[in-house]
């Protein structure tokens, strides 16, 4: 039994309800086994038991009435995972999906991906298992305005700074705002993914989808090779794929698959991005729509079938664990090189291994997606300083930050013996400056 190993049972001993948490716990730590090797003082400080238990876990009721006048109740969450390299960050998800392990796992990735960007921010995430699909703006309204009231005790620029993530956009992020400005009387930073007029950031919108397209670039100019000519699939038409999409499109290449929850479009001479922006970001409607402009267009029903279409490059962009072993195989028979993940692990365990077997450049989400919280961080700056970046200084700055990730999770790949599995490299390169900062920190 490694170090490793026994941190592990004592993690699933204490935690037996926790799948989610668990599962990705143990994939992060299966990569550290060599860091401990080299570093036997961090068994020593009891680094790993430190990292692994939350500094602090909130939950909380959150009351509201709906349009017929009932009273609802949800459950509100924020896990404060790890401060030790600054102030919390990290999104509010608000769907029915969630619970406690779900956000300890993802607060968990946080932690490591916001250390990747080389910022000083901790690693955070929460928000509740209200869905705002189908409610109408003043349920929303209500239902962000009880949640805030709630977690503005444990907020501030100093020491928590949520963001946006699933079903949080720009209207919830407006709605918390407001009631946080009302009740602390404050016009804090408190939330990033703000409006441009209260202090949100240019590229903001853009940044994930677009830094998943700067780190893919630098990880193909590494291998002698560009974006200029190759076939993307995308799926998901949210945030992160749209952007993605536009991205890769401007720099050349062609986008010939992209879905939804419902279906997929298929059109070998490329998907037009404005057309899909349209329907999803304008409209809110199916992806099948844009058939109504491109009747020539492939329509099927059901997204997984996204994965059969012969590409060089596939970006999942939906959700999580879309990508499963079946689907892995079908994209490595028909020839894909490159897989880099927009969402956050939206490759099952079973499709990563499969993925990493077949010698495929594959970019893990904690590293690929790192786009958005690197200009949450930029926002905050600008926030505090009283100014306002061009879009073209906001946007340098993240293309500098995805390709120094790049570089970071490259060299310490092959630092540790995984020449190219950029997995390892994001999770060691993550760990071990969180780890430091601990241990320069001492026991706390
Ligand atoms: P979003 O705007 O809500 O978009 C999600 C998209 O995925 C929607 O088009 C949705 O379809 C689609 N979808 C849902 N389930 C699907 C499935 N099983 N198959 C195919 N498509 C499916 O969300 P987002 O902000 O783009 O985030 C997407 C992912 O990226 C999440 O994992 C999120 O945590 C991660 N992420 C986001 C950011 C960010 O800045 N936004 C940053 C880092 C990571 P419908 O339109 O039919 O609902």
């Amino acid at each position: 039994m490694t170090y490793v190993d026994d941190v592990l049972e004592d993690l699933k001993r204490k935690n037996p309800y926790e799948g989610e948490f668990i599962q990705t716990a143990t994939e992060i730590l299966r990569c550290l086994n060599v860091v401990f090797e080299r570093h036997p003082e961090f068994q020593e400080a009891k680094i790993l038991e430190r990292f692994l238990e939350p500094e602090r876990v909130i939950m909380f009721r959150v009351p509201w009435v709906d349009d017929n006048g009932k009273v609802q109740v949800n459950r509100g969450f924020r896990v404060q995972f790890n401060s030790a390299l600054g102030p919390y960050k990290g999104g509010l998800r608000f769907h029915e999906s969630v619970n406690l392990s779900v956000f300890k796992l993802l607060a968990l990735e946080q932690i490591l991906k916001n250390s990747l960007t080389g910022m000083s921010i901790g690693g955070a995430k929460g928000g509740s298992d209200f869905n705002p699909k189908g409610k109408s703006d003043a349920e929303v309204m209500r239902f962000c305005q009880s949640f805030m009231t709630e977690l503005k005790n444990y907020i501030g620029p100093e020491i928590d700074v949520p963001a946006g993530d699933i079903g949080v956009g720009l209207r919830e992020v407006g709605y918390l705002f407001g009631q946080y400005n009302r009740i602390a009387n404050r016009h804090n930073c408190v939330l990033t993914g703000s409006g441009i007029e209260y202090g949100g950031s240019l590229v903001r919108r853009e940044a994930t989808g677009y830094g998943l397209i700067y780190i893919l670039e630098e990880a193909l100019k590494a291998r002698g090779e560009i974006l200029e000519g190759k076939k993307i699939i995308v799926s998901g038409s949210g945030n992160v794929a749209l952007y993605a999409a536009e991205k890769a499109i401007q720099l050349g290449a062609t986008v010939i698959a992209m879905s939804d929850s419902k279906g997929y479009i298929y059109d070998e001479n490329g998907i037009s991005i404005p057309f899909v922006k349209h329907i999803k970001e304008e409209k809110r409607k199916c992806i099948y729509e844009y058939l109504n402009d491109f009747p020539d267009t492939i329509y099927k029903e059901g997204s997984k079938g996204l994965w059969n279409i012969k590409c060089d490059i596939a970006l999942p962009c939906a959700t999580q664990n879309e990508l499963d072993e079946e689907s892995a195989i079908k994209l490595i028979n028909n020839g894909v090189k490159y897989v880099a993940e927009g969402a956050n692990k939206p490759s099952t365990p079973e499709a990563t291994k499969l993925f990493l077997k077949s010698g495929l450049i594959f970019l893990p989400g904690k590293a690929a997606n790192a786009g958005g919280v690197t200009t949450s961080v930029l926002e905050m700056a600008q926030r505090s300083s009283n100014m306002h970046w061009s879009f073209e200084e906001v946007d340098s700055r993240l293309k500098r930050t995805m390709v120094d990730i790049y570089r970071n999770i490259d060299k310490m790949a092959k630092e540790y013996g995984f020449e190219g599995n950029y997995v390892v490299g994001a999770n060691i390169a993550g760990f071990i400056k969180v780890a430091k900062a601990m241990m320069a920190q001492g026991i706390v």
